[in-house]
């Protein structure tokens, strides 16, 4: 996801204009015919008699059915006035239904699978028997099938309520596949009528085989230590695989029962989302295991496994049963895994105030995964690194993600799997809300990590007090040396030096000697760096001409910002993710040329992933802000109509974007008033669907009708980009004006092409630090316009986005003349120097400076730093901390431009490149 924590991931499509791309489902139709009937007596009348009629049709059908779904008889019966083009079936006949969505007329109630796999031929056969009800008169079943070779398709009438009653037979006079939208029309030889009392049971047989898909009923495989290859038979649904394991009606709003049968040797074992129920005797001495019946849910969140698995087992509190599953080679590396899922599951139960509604939940290894993890409801499928962790072997940083990506998948048990969004347009709300729940489960998993320590800081914590006293487990700082091609920059070899890991907890210290002094090569960066993909194992020796031919190194990823770089340590792995400090500093330097800079990296696995606070902003929320500033973004919410485009299209937007918006919006209702609304929203929508705008409405009513949730929040949701808040004094007032905010300067917006005319409405948190030294905090709203702050008192310093929740830019420039801002820093240092104000804010305030362009504050501030990076040297020596500030500081000095500095930089660096000196 975040990135590859993801399972898997979803997003609408590039285009605003929700109905024509997404073509009103039967139910919207309807209520559009009602619509412009009132408009004109001539389609008033025509209504009325068109209603009698199908009153008339109604009254020789069986009772129940709403006056919409008798217009659904209509427009669902296929009929021969075909508006759009034909479409053929798989046998050359007219396929009878065009729309990719299935028609609003048979509404799933259960299903009933058998499933017989056979692991050696890598085949599986299988009968699904689906419930279902009429819900408009039809002839016409339509539901999905992938890759499945139908063998027998039937229909029967039965009774779903009261005692049952004789009825004729139901033929299938014939049934059509269509390819490309995955679909199944089954034709029946007489009309079907909507009931309460009686619908219809659909039987189907079929067959596939079982292949290395990565998507439905697939095939992975392990090696056991002794080299035998083992096969797992395992499931990827979301969002359309379920139709190519059985034939079902494969669209998350369509929710039902799932009983589960499947047959397996008597070596391995069987998983499903509910329990075992009991297992019998099979065929060949092979047996069958019979699972409970699930609760109404929907297809995409079904998974089964058939493997020879071993597990461990644990309870919450609750009496849930938690078992973590994985090959028996593995098993030792389940327990981190096991105590993570126990720990969120209980705080999940408390934070929804709703118990885990399901009396089961598994965790399993699988080695071919696509994505990072699945939150199946019960049987939650993860990468092997997403769920196993080897105490002494795996990295913190392993530990880490292991908890982020349980905490991600477990979220989605109550918001997504209990409810669920209607359509997977609204998924975006799922990743969102998951992606910022994952740091709150996270933070439980071991609280003495503080790992929300954060939330209300600053990024200026990141200083050596932080590192000292705040439980940083370790820090690695690391030095970066590139080489790029003369002609477009891009970097063709890098080389990373580690110089330090700084232990600050015991337990770590005995790492130390094998990160000491360690050489780290990094690969060619730019455009050829990205192949390959995590874990490829590259010869460093022809990528890098400038270290010596080492043996073949495991390389491993290091994400930073847009960027990925490659880091080794020869076949172990340092940290698996992590982030250059630096990074803005590589890309100015990147300009300069041929091997251009020297610069240092700070490494932090426990910052990265335990202080998820700190991480959201340096990482989550920049992230999309870079990204949504680019006049190429897209509205996080936008219309899905294939499904198939949901995996290609989610990005960085929906889940990044969609998870700070949802921070913003837990921040400005408050989080009580923010949680209660959570869990109304899961009581009124449980095991049903809901789309986005019922969870805005069940916040509103939480704060009381004070906040317009939907008005804010469609601002944010529904048009691309974000403010730029711009802070003007005026007197004793501080003027709010908001534009959105481009990266490229000269483009140009038409507010035309947003529904809102890129206007939000924004919360404006702010602090205000007077020249008495007092301070006071506030938050104001402009409602899609601007806004005022009246100060009462002078004063020293405005600062916007207090605590950087709230997902805008803060342009200050109209409130300080360069020689304001020169003297505010010299205030604020002096402030801080006194005791008035805290060094962290003193410091915050040089972070304007990498838009500061003026001579006196940036002259003001090199001469604050100067005679500290004189008196630090550039000698390798001194206590770890002191080499830490000694690197920070001469990258800055470097990039402020300092000509004495910057030749050093330069005659060390050629010094090591031609006589090995450092
Ligand atoms: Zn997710």
């Amino acid at each position: 996801m975040a990135d590859d924590i993801e399972d898997v991931s979803f997003l609408p499509g590039e285009n605003l204009n929700r109905k024509s791309v997404y073509e009103p489902s039967v139910k919207q139709r309807c209520k559009q015919l009602v619509c412009s009937k009132a408009r004109a007596t001539a389609i008033v009348v025509f209504c009325a008699v068109f209603i009698l009629i199908i009153a008339i049709i109604a009254a020789f059908a069986r009772s129940g059915s709403s006056s919409c779904g008798k217009l659904n008889t209509v427009l669902a019966t296929p009929t021969p006035n075909i508006t759009k083009e034909d479409i053929y079936a798989t046998n050359g006949d007219i396929f009878p239904w065009q729309d990719i969505r299935l028609p609003d007329t048979v509404e799933p109630i259960s299903y009933d699978v058998f499933l017989d796999p056979d692991m050696k031929a890598l085949k599986f056969s299988g009968t699904v028997k689906i419930k279902a009800k009429i819900k408009a008169t039809t002839s016409l079943i339509v539901l999905h099938t992938k890759n499945l070779t139908l063998t027998t398709v039937l229909v029967k009438p039965i009774t779903l309520t009261g005692p049952s009653t004789k009825r004729s037979p139901i033929v299938v006079e014939k049934h059509l596949e269509f390819f490309k939208n995955e679909q199944l029309a089954i034709l029946t030889d007489r009309k079907m009528y909507p009931s309460a009392r009686t619908g219809i049971e659909i039987i189907i047989k079929f067959n596939a085989n079982i292949v290395s898909k990565l998507a439905g009923f697939y095939l992975s495989s392990y090696k056991t230590k002794s080299g035998e290859i083992r096969h797992i038979g395992t499931t990827q649904f979301q969002p359309t695989g379920a139709r190519q394991a059985f034939p079902c009606f494969d669209e998350p709003g369509l929710k039902s029962t799932f009983k589960m049968s499947i047959v397996r040797d008597k070596k391995h074992i069987a998983l499903f989302n509910m329990p075992l129920n009991k297992t019998e005797d099979y065929k060949n001495g092979r047996v069958v295991d019979r699972f409970q019946e699930s609760v109404k849910m929907s297809t995409y969140l079904v998974a089964f496994v058939v493997c020879d698995y071993k597990s461990k087992k644990g309870k919450t509190k609750s009496g849930v049963d938690v078992a973590v599953y994985a090959a028996e080679d593995q098993i030792d590396q389940v327990d981190f895994a096991l105590k993570v899922a126990i720990t969120v599951l209980e705080y999940y139960d408390d934070l929804y105030e709703i118990k885990y509604p399901l009396p089961k939940l598994d965790l399993i290894a699988i080695p071919d995964f696509s994505a990072g993890a699945m939150e199946n409801w019960g049987l939650v499928t993860y990468r092997e690194s997403a769920v196993l962790y080897h105490p002494g072997e795996s990295s913190d940083s392993d530990k880490q993600w292991v908890a982020v990506v349980i905490a991600h998948e477990l979220a989605h048990q109550w918001f997504g799997n209990l409810v669920t969004p209607q359509w997977w347009d609204d998924t975006w709300l799922n990743e969102g809300f998951a992606s910022y729940v994952q740091y709150l489960g996270t933070d439980k998993v071991d609280p003495t990590l503080k790992m929300m320590y954060f939330e209300n800081e600053t990024y200026s914590d990141l200083s050596r007090d932080s590192i000292q006293n705040k439980n940083f487990n370790r820090t690695i700082v690391i030095s970066v040396m590139c080489q790029f091609n003369q002609l477009d920059y891009v970097p063709t070899c890098c080389i990373v030096k580690l110089i330090r890991a700084v232990p600050s907890n015991k337990q770590s210290e005995h790492d130390i000697p094998s990160y000491f002094h360690l050489f780290i090569y990094i690969g060619r960066c730019g455009v050829n760096f990205g192949q390959g993909g995590a874990g490829s194992t590259y010869d460093m020796g022809e990528l890098s001409p400038l270290v010596p031919l080492t043996t073949s190194m495991k390389i491993f990823p290091l994400t930073c910002s847009e960027d990925t770089v490659w880091i080794t340590d020869y076949g172990k792995v340092i940290t698996r993710k992590s982030y250059i400090y630096k990074y803005e500093e590589y890309n100015q330097h990147k300009e300069r040329g041929r091997v251009a800079f020297i610069t240092y990296c700070k490494i932090d696995s426990q910052f990265l992933y335990f202080n998820n606070g700190e991480q959201f902003i340096c990482k989550t929320l920049q992230r999309a802000l870079s990204r949504d500033s680019q006049k190429t973004s897209h509205p996080i919410q936008v219309p899905v109509h294939n499904p198939d485009d949901i995996n290609e299209i989610f990005d960085t937007i929906s889940y990044d974007k969609g998870a700070s918006v949802i921070r913003m919006l837990r921040e400005f209702l408050g989080k009580e008033k923010f949680m209660d609304g959570i869990t109304s929203y899961l009581q009124q929508y449980k095991y049903g669907n809901a789309v986005t705008a019922d969870l805005w409405s069940a916040l509103s009513k939480k704060s009381g009708n004070t906040v317009d949730v939907k008005a804010v929040m469609d601002t944010w949701t529904l048009q691309m980009g974000y403010p730029v808040v711009s802070v003007k004094k005026s007197g004793n007032k501080f003027i709010l004006t908001q534009e959105r905010f481009l990266s490229d300067g000269s483009a140009t917006t038409k507010s035309d092409e947003s529904p809102f005319g890129y206007k939000w409405h924004i919360p404006f948190r702010y602090t205000v630090l007077y020249k008495d030294g007092s301070t006071s905090t506030g938050m104001v709203w402009l409602h899609k316009g601007s806004a005022e702050i009246s100060v009462t008192k002078d004063v020293t310093l405005i600062k916007g986005n207090y605590g950087m929740y709230g997902f805008y830019r803060v342009n200050y420039e109209e409130v300080f003349s360069p020689g304001d801002r020169s003297g505010l820093i010299a205030d604020v240092f002096n402030l801080a120097r006194a005791g008035l104000v805290k060094h962290t804010t003193a410091l915050d305030m040089t972070k304007y400076l990498k838009k500061e362009e003026e001579l006196c504050p940036l002259t003001y501030t090199l001469n604050l730093v100067k005679p500290i990076q004189t008196s630090l040297t550039w000698n390798d020596s001194g206590e770890p901390l002191q080499k830490y500030l000694r690197s920070n500081l001469l990258s800055e000095v470097i990039i402020l431009g300092d000509g004495d500095a910057t030749k050093k930089g330069r005659q060390l660096y050629d010094d090591w490149m031609t006589k090995n000196t450092r």
